[in-house]
């Protein structure tokens, strides 16, 4: 279980356009504004270019996948388990 990989690196470039549906047109493109070079230096979302029909927009250079999201709940409901047991322990035997 801990050697799933909870995120993904994906390299935008090597994916698909939104829009015309081609492999491989996708390049980085530099940022217009203001707003999108905040995104950009603070996320994982970069803007991209389709050089073959002139998209552009955001791609997330990250993605999470099925799995990861079952092994995160699994993480989550253990927490909750052990939190419950820890004070379950407190309440019963050390504070009697
Ligand atoms: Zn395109």
């Amino acid at each position: 279980m801990a050697k799933d990989k909870i995120l993904f690196y994906r390299n935008p470039q090597f994916s698909r356009c939104p829009s015309c549906k081609s492999i491989g047109t996708l390049h980085r493109s530099r940022s217009r504004n203001m707003f999108e070079q905040i995104v950009r230096k603070t996320s994982f979302i970069k803007v991209y270019r389709c050089k073959e029909c002139g998209w552009r927009g955001f791609r997330s250079t990250l993605i999470f996948t099925k799995k990861s999201i079952r092994t995160l709940l699994i993480y989550i409901l253990l927490m909750g388990i052990t939190a419950y047991l820890a004070q379950y322990v407190i309440l019963h035997y050390v504070m009697k």
